[in-house]
Formats: structure tokens, sequence, C-alpha cells
């Protein structure tokens, strides 16, 4: 069996759409028949919350794969939903920076402990607003980065600090970190700013844009107090259509890229 691709849902700002992605792309994905894992890496716990663990049914957290002896195994949970289990995390995992900040293999600590897994299709790691050592613990593991971008004035700026940290994290730890993809989120197609920056977005990075666009839809903002993703929560919804959308758009270039 081969080894899981794993995908880090990465940008150091917050509120640009990464959980809502990790979230919906993973119960899209299983939809479709594709294993899923999401690791919660951000100690806000959000993707945990929004697929249904509560902070009390966390018994071991990413925390604990990080820092302790805990296995890829013994982290799992499984979730309500079709084919998708979750590596919850909570609010220990902020402390991780502090803690490890003298440790030899701090950037390693989640590759050491996910490099190998087999038993699933995707790994898709859900990662805090910051450049800090989660997010780069991400991008040593992953086999690439997933970039959710919300289009507003700052936006471009912000994703070339990204792409340099990718570059660093290639010629450091991770020579074969790909970009796996930049996807525009809460579109709205009446704002004009939100089209220039689209635009711009695509003449710069062409290829590297999804073609899938995610709209601002209200029942994707809903879905994660109902805790479940928008795919159950209202399954026809435009928030809904639009990631089964992306899942197809990502599993085809997953054929073209093996
Ligand atoms: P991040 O993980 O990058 O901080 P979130 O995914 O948590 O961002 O999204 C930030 C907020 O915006 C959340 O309240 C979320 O429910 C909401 N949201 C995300 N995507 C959409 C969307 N396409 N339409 C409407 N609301 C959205
Ligand atoms: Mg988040």
């Amino acid at each position: 069996m081969s080894e899981s691709r794993i995908v880090a849902v990465a940008n150091q700002k917050g509120g640009v759409g990464k959980t809502t992605t990790a979230i919906n792309l993973a119960a899209a994905l299983g939809e479709q028949g594709q294993r899923v894992v999401v690791i919660d890496l951000d100690p806000q716990g959000n993707a945990s919350t929004g697929l249904g663990v509560s902070p009390e049914s966390r018994p071991i957290t990413s925390y604990d794969l990080l820092t302790g002896d805990a296995s890829f195994s013994d982290c799992l949970l499984p979730t309500q939903f079709e084919k998708l289990s979750l590596i919850p995390s909570d609010r220990d995992l902020a402390s991780v920076d502090f803690e490890v900040a003298n440790r030899s293999g701090r950037m390693q600590l989640l590759q050491k402990k996910i490099s190998h897994v087999a038993d699933f299709d995707f790994i898709l790691i859900d990662c805090p607003p910051a450049l800090g050592l989660l997010t780069l613990n991400a991008m040593v593991a992953a086999d690439s980065v997933l970039v959710p971008l919300q289009a507003e004035f700052y936006a471009l700026e912000g994703l070339s600090q990204l792409l340099m940290t990718v570059r660093e994290v290639r010629q450091a730890a991770n020579p074969d970190l790909r970009i796996e993809g930049v996807l525009l989120t809460m579109s709205d197609n009446r704002n004009n700013l939100s089209q220039q920056v689209e635009a711009d977005a695509r003449n710069t990075l062409s290829g590297l844009v999804y073609n899938t666009v995610i709209p601002r839809n209200v029942r994707l903002s809903e879905a994660p107090s109902h805790a479940m993703p928008v795919l159950q929560y209202d399954s026809n919804s435009k928030g809904s259509i639009a990631y089964r959308e992306l899942a197809k758009e990502f599993l085809s270039r997953q054929f073209v890229a093996a």
C-alpha cells in the first residue's frame, strides 16, 4: 500500500479559510471515497470542534503527537463523517514553540510520526495563523502546501512571504515540497476589489490557482456551530457545491502529478 499523501493547509493570516477548507475538502474527499485524516495543528482547535469533537472528548491530541511518545494511530479519533478521521488539538499546543525551542530535530517532530503512514489516501494538516514552529513542522512533514487566499488588498503580499518560507523549508529540510494549489476563498463577485485581486492572483501565479473558487456563503460559516462540515449541514448550499468541485479538481491534479 502506498504512503498517504500529506497536504499542509497554510497561510499565516488568520480568517482566510484554512480551517473551513481543511474540514470541507476532507469531507468532500470522504464523500468521493477517499480515506482522509485531518490533523488539527492549531491550538484554537477549530477543526476539531468543526468535525464534532468537543474539547472534553480529546483524550490524546496533536500536542502528544508532537512532544510525546504517542504514535499516529494512538491519536486518531473516528468522526461521524464518512471515511474521515481526526487528530484533535487543544490549548497545550500553544506552548510547543517554547517547550521544544532547544530540542534538536524540532522541525521534524511531526514528520517523524507521520512520514510512513499508509492506511489513508490523504492527510490534511490545518495550520495555525503564523509561520512559527507548528506550521514549519507541517511543511517539513508534507508533500505539498495548499494555500487558501482571501481576495483582499494585502493578500498577494502575504502570499509572497509564505512562498519564501516554502523555499526555505525546501532548502533546509524538505526538498520535494510542492505547492498543491492556491484556493481563492470568500469570493464575492459583486465586489470589484475582490475581482481585481483574483485576476492578479491568476496572472501572477497562473497554473497554481484552482479553477474552483469558494464563494462567500453563510452556510459555510454556520456549519461549525452545528459541529459538522457544510456538506452534512446543508448538502445543496453553494458552499457544499464549491467544496465538492474543489475535491474533484484536487483529485484530478493528483492523477496528473502521479
Ligand atoms: P482560518 O482557519 O484561516 O483562520 P476560517 O476557516 O476559520 O479561517 O474562517 C474564518 C471565518 O470565516 C470563520 O468564521 C468561517 O466560518 C468563515 N468563513 C470561511 N470561509 C467562508 C466562506 N466561504 N463564506 C463565508 N464564511 C466563511
Ligand atoms: Mg483556522
